[in-house]
């Protein structure tokens, strides 16, 4: 389908959706003129699974592709988020540290994150829930989604990843030892996307967020939450823009393998 027939349908499911009554925990606006921005991200999270943890793209260079979004950083140190244009690194201990222009990246997925819908959400929610309700307001799963989500949690189950020294071990075993934090009656933000599952094995399928908190100190990858109320943008794209490692350990790496079993319980 053509890209303006695509956009076209998007509008009328839209515009259908706009109009669509929903319950009274939650409210839809969507801009119509919206101009979708591009999700860009570095090398596959297949690759990261098989234990290629060292890229070649600074994050100097990775800021010059969005201000928002997800990743980690080489050596497998760490889970970054980042949301107004502010970088952070979850390191193992669970604290978030500004992320500096030099270090680098072997899996990275960000974009401009100006968001065309916002919901209020005024009733307690679980993850499950929290995702069954996106889906609820989105006009389609089939688009790529940066998801974003500020409120206040009542729980929020989250981990990191230790640095790895050399040789790498797959993402599988390391997901063996993770550290795993939890929080509760924190105020803070998720930050995210929501891939397709037809992505499955360039990036997760599905939705995949990372925590930190409104003071910036702590946060992690998401494994579980309970969200109290807060507010939820979300903004879609049909503009997917990959950049593979020219170098290293990817080009020896098996991505052939079916990964799904351990996508689902590593990084889901
Ligand atoms: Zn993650």
């Amino acid at each position: 389908m053509p890209i303006e027939e695509k956009f076209i349908h998007f509008l009328h499911a839209l515009h259908l959706h706009r109009n669509q009554p929903h319950g009274s925990h939650s409210r839809i606006t969507g801009d119509e003129n919206h101009q979708a921005h591009e999700v860009f991200q570095i090398s596959t999270i297949n690759a990261l699974l098989e234990g290629v943890y060292d890229g070649d793209m600074t994050y100097a260079q990775l800021r010059k592709h969005g201000n928002f979004g997800l990743g980690t950083f080489n050596a497998l140190d760490g889970e970054m988020i980042a949301f107004d244009g502010m970088f952070y690194q979850i390191k193992s201990d669970g604290v978030a540290y500004p992320v500096h222009d030099i270090q680098k990246t072997p899996f990275a997925v960000v974009q401009f994150f100006e968001p065309e819908f916002h919901v209020a959400i005024e009733q307690e929610m679980d993850y499950e829930q929290l995702k069954d309700h996106l889906q609820s307001v989105l006009p389609t799963m089939n688009f790529f989604y940066a998801v974003r989500i500020d409120g206040f949690f009542n729980y929020i189950k989250a981990r990191s990843v230790p640095r790895q020294i050399k040789p790498y071990p797959p993402l599988v075993e390391v997901a063996k030892t993770q550290p795993i934090f939890e929080f509760f009656d924190v105020q803070g933000t998720l930050a995210g996307f929501r891939f397709p599952d037809y992505a499955r094995g360039v990036n997760v399928p599905g939705y995949h967020l990372h925590f930190l908190t409104e003071n910036r100190k702590a946060g992690g990858h998401i494994l579980d939450c309970r969200l109290q109320y807060g507010k939820l943008q979300a903004e879609h794209t049909s503009n997917f823009h990959m950049e593979l490692p020219r170098e290293g350990a990817f080009l020896k790496a098996d991505l052939s393998r079916d990964q799904r079993g351990v996508a689902h319980r590593v990084e889901e």
